[in-house]
């Protein structure tokens, strides 16, 4: 049975060029250039709550990064490093050598593709666990927050919301989905692209920003809470593919779009004034920008059909202690 150190030695040991010292000592070693400032997220998956325990080890290993990720793009910051905890079953330890690797490969790729250093974490044995904290520099002062969104601003959504939540309700059989469906929904439940580049980019545009997790509804609900300010969306402007369209005049696929989460899409604000520079942006970037709304003064947030009616829905978000 492999111990501790041999997993860690084995799978998790990788060069850190962007640190001062890497994995193998009581503490990492780190140094954010000049004139900059910390960004540090942690975001735990458990099997069974987050992910099936079967879920595919390299699309797992990728998605506990790219959830990470995304939470630095909300902030503007340039990912750098990670640690990284695991607990892993006994018998899966024992036996199961190819899951860590696996898992240790879709976790370097993406790490390997966005230049971020794991540069420390633990093992255990447990509950399969995983835990990424990530660290990621930002100009000082400059980071984007929740609480900048100001009455008058557009609201915002990169790429298109919804797929990931349609796959994992057709994976629970909630819904049935068509092959093609599944092929076009799936990768945004596995396999999500955190915006990183845009997020930096967005520094400077973005009046406030917030990582699409539990929901539009949930976080859209975080940067009106932290602005102390209203909103109206609407729906129909909310960008989605040609699977979320054909099934969404029923209330499930509603449900998706609107507080399914697991996009890691950015919805942000930004005043009028910026709307060309966010347009050539989305050029730029080849990533879909599109206003969906706008922030008001006041509280709540209203979304509406095509008709102008109010959208009610019974589910704000995913809410971890009540599913
Ligand atoms: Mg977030």
């Amino acid at each position: 049975m492999l111990s501790e150190f041999d997993i860690i030695r084995c799978y998790f040991s990788r060069p850190a060029p962007g640190a001062v010292l890497g994995v193998g000592d009581d503490a990492a070693l780190i140094k954010p250039a000049r004139g900059m400032e910390v960004a540090v997220s942690t975001d735990m998956l458990v099997a069974g709550r987050h992910f099936f325990a079967d879920a595919d080890p390299r699309k797992l290993g990728y998605k506990s990064l790219a959830v990470n990720l995304s939470d630095m793009a909300a902030m503007g910051a340039r990912p750098r490093w990670a640690t990284l905890s695991l607990a892993l079953p006994e018998p899966m330890v024992r036996t199961d050598e190819k899951w860590l690797e696996a898992f240790a490969d879709g976790f370097f790729g993406l790490a390997h593709a966005h230049q971020v250093d794991l540069v420390g974490g633990d093992t255990t044995c447990g509950p399969l666990t995983i835990s990424v904290t990530i660290l990621g520099e930002v100009a000082k002062g400059k980071a984007l927050r929740r609480s900048g969104a100001r009455p008058g601003d557009d609201i915002w959504i990169s790429g298109h919301l919804g797929d990931a939540a349609l796959a994992l309700a057709h994976e629970q059989r909630r819904i049935v989905l068509e092959p093609g469906e599944i092929m076009e929904c799936l990768p945004a439940l596995h396999t999500p692209a955190a915006r990183v580049g845009l997020g930096q980019r967005l520094i400077g545009l973005a009046a406030s920003a917030i990582d699409i997790s539990d929901g539009l509804l949930a976080d859209l609900g975080h940067i009106l809470k932290c602005s102390k300010v209203a909103a109206v969306v609407k729906m129909g402007d909310i960008r989605c593919s040609a699977s979320m369209k054909r099934h969404l005049p029923q209330p499930l696929a509603i449900e998706c779009l609107l507080a399914g989460g697991d996009d890691y899409e950015l919805c942000f604000t930004a005043p009028r004034a910026r709307r060309k520079t966010i347009e050539t942006l989305s050029l730029e970037q080849e990533i879909p920008l599109t206003r969906i709304g706008r922030i008001r003064e006041g509280g709540g947030l209203v979304v509406l059909d095509a008709a102008g009616n109010t959208i009610t829905l019974e589910t704000k978000g995913y809410d971890h202690f009540h599913v």
